[in-house]
């Protein structure tokens, strides 16, 4: 836990969130201001700066079943958007690895 990482805080519970799936190392809840129909973020609850950090296949693979698991309990058949942003360049605004889970409308390419 850093304890100045918002995500953390969201981990522990200590600031609230819409908490839609969770899982003993990880959790998943929606974007405060969300791009698409479902937008939520998966996250460790260890702190991981990014992907860069990134040196565990156990929790990648945590992460990417239980986001399988919410995009089909979304409904998202047709198809969804898994997208996580690195750094500065990259987009990235808080600093705990998360996934961004976007689905319910078409999205574009290149994102831009
Ligand atoms: P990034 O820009 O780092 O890829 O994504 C950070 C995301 O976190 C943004 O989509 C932003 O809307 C979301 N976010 C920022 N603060 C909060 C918050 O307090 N609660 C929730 N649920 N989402 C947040
Ligand atoms: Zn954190």
């Amino acid at each position: 836990m850093s304890s100045e990482c918002l995500f953390c805080k969201i981990a522990e519970g200590s600031i609230p969130a819409e908490i839609v799936a969770e899982t003993e190392s990880a959790l998943a809840f929606r974007d405060i201001n969300p791009q698409a129909p479902t937008h939520v973020l998966i996250i460790p609850r260890g702190h991981v700066e990014s992907l860069n950090e990134v040196d565990d296949p156990e929790m990648m693979g945590e992460l990417v079943r239980l986001s399988r698991m919410i995009a089909s309990r979304e409904g998202l058949e047709n198809g969804w958007r898994w997208v996580t942003n690195v750094g500065g360049d990259g987009g990235q605004s808080v600093f705990h690895l998360h996934f961004h889970l976007l689905g319910g409308r078409r999205m574009n390419w290149p994102p831009g």
